[in-house]
């Protein structure tokens, strides 16, 4: 089962914050579209299983008019098998939910939305310029419902300077009091060439806290439990089941095939992306073959993402597959390291699978890090 993922890459206007591959304009949108129906017929065949999920991101998918996702739609359902049961996301901002668009989001076979809300706070809206209000999110997440969408997701940021550990329990009670089942929550980081970090250089926006992180991870670990909500990777959180497939398959690297600028795919062994430039691409995807840069991963590298990922989720990783699958060196490797972690606390085994204790998602990236095996240690 495989998963197909379309970066849709424009935006109304650049979030401070962002570095994601979006342009704050519509120039060039109907020759994207054209282009990447283009690239969905040139590429199908390089997925030869049926799609288990359909994830647009961006950008802002809500963006597309009807006429493009019914072109785009029809294009990915004659040249890809798709699951009867496929969850079917689209990432959707506030400001562009309607009736209409809601309706056209049936009728496209789209059954999970995500909402890129941030927070419930209008002045921290602000700081990280979003367009819409808390008021217009919360409308558009009850209009949605009304609509018939239950599998919806949030996506909130915390350690925002202005926000407060109140605001930011607030937010999260919100997500709660909206009756909304599935979370994302990342902590805001100060990306190199944003208008962020510009803003912060020059003193005019206030800068993030080591402090403020470390406080709002640990509300939110502590207020998702007691809302109900089940942390199932380290930024994910969910309740009644309502997990990510799409998401879910990248952390236990299932196939997937990214299409438009900026795209990453994996084939199980090889990872390519598609080039961050929406000229280069739609000129390379007119050309016959889309502008891309591939890697193909060694064992060490398979070796690295299995530990990074499972080890950021709830399943874990099974100690007992690290030997058979990657060699004894990094099966000693992991072993030692990890003991320390279990002897230290950040770290518990139940059976063969390890895990991050609470406290060990604390210093997540720092166990990972060190988890990590090096050419050198060959
Ligand atoms: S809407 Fe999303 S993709 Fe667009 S600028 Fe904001 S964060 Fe980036």
């Amino acid at each position: 089962m495989a998963g197909l993922y379309i970066h849709i890459p424009f935006c109304r206007r650049k979030c401070h914050y962002c570095n994601f591959y979006s342009l704050a304009s519509v120039k060039y949108f109907d020759k994207f579209v054209d282009a990447l129906q283009k690239e969905i017929k040139q590429r199908a065949h390089e997925l030869d299983e049926p799609l288990q999920s359909i994830y647009f991101g961006g950008g802002t998918p809500s963006m597309l008019e009807e006429r493009h996702l019914s072109r785009i739609m029809h294009t990915i359902f004659s040249h890809f098998t798709i699951l009867q049961d496929a969850e079917i996301t689209f990432e959707v901002n506030p400001e562009d939910i309607t009736e209409a668009g809601l309706q056209s989001f049936h009728n496209h076979h789209i059954n999970r939305l995500s909402l890129g809300i941030q927070s419930f706070y209008d002045r921290e809206l602000q700081y990280l310029n979003r367009i819409h209000s808390a008021q217009t999110a919360i409308s558009a997440v009850e209009l949605a419902q009304k609509k018939g969408f239950h599998n919806i997701s949030i996506d909130l940021i915390y350690g925002l300077p202005n926000a407060t550990a109140k605001s930011w329990e607030n937010n999260l009670e919100q997500v709660f009091k909206l009756n909304v089942p599935h979370l994302s929550c990342y902590a805001l980081t100060v990306e190199p060439q944003t208008a962020l970090a510009r803003f912060i250089e020059k003193g005019q926006l206030e800068n993030v806290s080591d402090e403020a992180f470390e406080k709002q991870f640990e509300i939110l670990i502590k207020k998702t439990e007691k809302l109900g909500y089940q942390q199932y990777e380290i930024s994910n959180f969910c309740r009644d089941n309502f997990y990510a497939v799409h998401n879910t398959n990248y952390w236990f690297g299932k196939k997937y095939l990214g299409l438009g600028p900026s795209a990453h795919s994996f084939d199980g062994t090889t990872r390519q992306w598609n080039v961050a430039h929406l000229k280069k691409y739609v000129d390379s995807v007119n050309n016959g073959q889309v502008s891309a840069e591939s890697e193909t991963l060694t064992l060490i590298d398979h070796y690295n993402e299995f530990v990074m990922m499972r080890l950021r989720t709830q399943w874990g990783v099974d100690s007992s597959l690290i030997s058979k699958r990657f060699g004894q060196k990094m099966g000693a490797h992991f072993t030692s390291i990890a003991s320390k972690y279990l002897k230290s606390g950040h770290l518990k085994k139940s059976g063969t699978i390890i895990r991050l204790s609470e406290k060990g998602k604390f210093i997540s990236d720092g166990i990972i890090a060190d988890l990590f095996f090096t050419e050198e240690q060959d």
